[in-house]
């Protein structure tokens, strides 16, 4: 049925459906069983094995999505991390991740990998000779994030892939940040994209899920560990994930659009001093962003002046909610070094360049001017 040449909303909306064969209905239906007839086949379907028609129908949108040849779907961005690192992992191996994580993989890697006897180590730059440098004989994975939070620095995906092929490693993305509607590192040379569903495939902050995808292969190593450690998603998850991604691609777009242009304007306000966006001709990453985004997202981050106090102006904004989750269609902001940061030492925030004044925005899709004069009434609230 499916052919490579649909375009990304048409299989938004129409691949990976359920069909309804019973009463023709317009959307997919709902499969809540547990339990379905023996079909003597060596695998039967059941929910902790990814193959209920619900999750096997999203799989496969999520993977066209991608340009991936199969995915699984999972309870949580974390459960399909980390079933995905250690269904490639054993004892005596090494991995190579970049230092700019999200915070609960980082969580992952230095809180449980020492009793499994994995060794890791972190590259503190984005070159691709960084990573090339902490390369080991025992070197099984380089698993990066681009752009990455909150400073929206980019990685080469090529580069890496292109190195991690030349010596036989296996590559992992966390494209979360990008979406599917603004990067496809499977395009790119990348083995495995992770995305933490939560974020923009769900769009709407109210569902907590996962998604891997990959060739037929390596899905199958993971769904071997993935039915053991038992991490799926429930099927009520599943349909609302379904119904989340058929406005993906024009909710990204308006998020696109939006942060692009309060970017712009930020850049040129008196109380902001740097605004972080690949978007930006002024960011150091932006020709990156142009050789392998297709739009640059919709998080940016920015400082304030010294006379404004980040925690005080979060407390004027009377459209934008402060709060701590991303990709919404509803515009957020935080304090990094309040909340995803705030557990990392003020040492090794200031390495990383997280100021005080620092607050990183997932643009919502309201409109423009409203996010604009949000903005401009909570800083002249604090100014004169
Ligand atoms: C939120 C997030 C995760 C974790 O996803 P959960 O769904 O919260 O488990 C992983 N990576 C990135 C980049 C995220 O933003």
């Amino acid at each position: 049925m499916s052919t490579p040449h649909k375009g990304f909303n048409t299989i938004c909306i129409h691949e990976g459906e359920v069909i309804d064969e019973q009463f023709k209905g317009a959307i997919s239906p709902i499969y809540l069983s547990t339990s379905y007839a023996f079909e003597d086949v060596a695998i039967k379907r059941y929910p902790r094995y990814f193959n209920t028609p619900n999750q096997e129908a999203l799989s496969k949108k999520i993977a066209l999505l991608e340009k991936g040849e199969a995915a699984l779907l999972f309870g949580s961005g974390m459960a399909a991390i980390s079933t995905t690192l250690l269904a490639f992992l054993k004892q005596g191996d090494h991995i190579v991740l970049q230092r700019t994580l999200y915070g609960g993989t980082a969580n992952l890697i230095n809180e449980e990998f020492e009793k499994y006897g994995i060794d890791y180590s972190y590259v503190t730059t984005q070159d691709p000779q960084g990573f090339e440098a902490q390369l080991q004989e025992n070197t099984k994975i380089i698993y990066i994030e681009t752009p990455s939070n909150p400073l929206l620095t980019l990685v080469d995906i090529q580069a890496i892939a292109t190195l991690a092929k030349s010596k036989g490693i296996l590559t992992i993305i966390d494209n979360t940040f990008a979406s599917p509607v603004n990067q496809n590192p499977i395009e790119l040379g990348i083995d495995i994209v992770i995305h933490s569903a939560t974020k923009y495939l769900g769009g709407h902050s109210d569902i907590l899920a996962g998604a891997v995808i990959a060739s037929n292969a390596h899905i199958d190593t993971i769904f071997q560990l993935g039915k053991n450690l038992g991490g799926s998603l429930s099927d009520f998850t599943v349909w609302m994930l379904e119904r989340s991604i058929k406005t993906l691609g024009i909710r990204v777009k308006q998020q696109n659009e939006n942060a692009l242009l309060l970017a712009q304007w930020l850049s040129q306000h008196e109380y902001v001093q740097n605004v972080y966006y690949p978007g930006l001709p002024t960011h150091p990453d932006h020709a990156l962003a142009k050789k392998q985004m297709k739009g640059f997202g919709g998080m940016l981050s920015f400082e304030l002046t010294e006379q404004i106090d980040a925690s005080q102006f979060l407390k004027k904004l009377q459209l934008i909610k402060s709060s701590m989750s991303l990709a919404g269609v509803e515009s957020t902001m935080v304090s990094p070094h309040l909340t995803s940061h705030a557990l990392i030492s003020q040492e090794e925030r200031d390495q990383q360049g997280i100021s005080d004044n620092l607050l990183r925005f997932s643009v919502g899709i309201e409109e423009y001017d409203d996010l604009r004069q949000d903005i401009a009434q909570a800083i002249t609230q604090l100014t004169v």
